[in-house]
């Protein structure tokens, strides 16, 4: 019964560190795998499940204009080129196993994949069909985490979902000090003000204060204000982020029933 779910559609990141698991290879198989299997146990439930993809387990476009000389954007077109092997990969996993699944990319690859088209996201969604978008947001300079923060808030999903290799935000590194403490309540506040390493700015403030573009351009600071005061739109919105361990076996099922796992930050 799928009233009886916190979330109804959910927006899972996946990073590629995480696709690549503890192989020498890029992808680990089990991984896509682990994640495909807990992914259809949800979709059976009736939750939608739209999925960006990460590309640092092939390219990182910052870390490789930094060494090679070549320039910022070229780097990052190759980066965003990396999220489409994962989506594929990953896409082919979960069609093996009966999950119907379509991949949409930023940037045009038609033989490929479907072009981004929001309304069409958002129909194979309603249809039971998990939606995989690659290719980041198709702009150099910016990050699979900020396009999960835009895709979240263009679907009306409910929430991010985080997996990382980690159980959540800390308030220091559990991988050097062993007295570092699982914070599992944040607000955007204390993510921003104690620098906790848990996203990008840039998609921190796309979660905390996302407002509608649409609105936004049309008119003037104050009217957006009063038709606020009004409510008539909402002048900004919170997405709740939640990170969480994908490697812990039914931790990302339970991310997207709306269990409680990691660190949620919201608010
Ligand atoms: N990238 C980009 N624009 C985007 C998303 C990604 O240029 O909107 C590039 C960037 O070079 C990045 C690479 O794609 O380093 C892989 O994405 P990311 O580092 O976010 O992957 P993850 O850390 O999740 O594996």
């Amino acid at each position: 019964n799928e009233q009886s779910y916190r979330w109804q559609r959910v927006l899972l990141k996946v990073s590629g560190e995480a696709l690549a698991g503890d192989q020498m290879q890029n992808i680990d198989p089990k991984v896509t795998m682990a994640i495909a299997r807990e992914v259809a146990t949800v979709t059976r439930l009736g939750i939608e499940v739209a999925i960006v993809v990460g590309g640092g387990n092939i390219f990182r476009g910052s870390s490789w204009a930094g060494c090679s000389g070549l320039d910022r954007s070229s780097a990052d077109y190759i980066g965003m080129l990396a999220t489409v092997m994962n989506a594929i990969f990953l896409q082919a996993t979960m069609e093996s196993i009966g999950i119907p699944t379509r991949v949409q990319t930023a940037f045009r690859m038609s033989e490929v994949a479907e072009p981004y088209i929001r309304r069409r996201a958002v129909r194979h969604l309603e249809k039971g069909r998990v939606v995989i978008f690659a290719a980041g947001t198709g702009n150099p300079f910016f990050t699979t985490d900020t396009a999960a923060a835009l895709r979240c808030a263009e679907i009306n999903a409910q929430v991010v979902l985080k997996a990382t290799n980690v159980d959540g935000v800390y308030d220091d590194d559990p991988r050097r000090n062993p007295n570092a403490r699982l914070l599992e309540d944040l607000t955007y506040q204390e993510v921003t003000s104690k620098d906790l390493s848990v996203m990008d700015m840039t998609a921190i403030t796309l979660c905390q204060e996302n407002n509608i573009p649409a609105f936004m351009g049309e008119m003037s600071g104050s009217l957006v204000l009063r038709e606020a005061k009004l409510g008539l739109i909402a002048l900004s919105f919170f997405i709740t982020v939640v990170v969480f361990n994908l490697s812990k076996p039914g931790n990302i099922a339970k991310a997207i029933k709306g269990e409680r796992v990691g660190t949620l930050i919201g608010g």
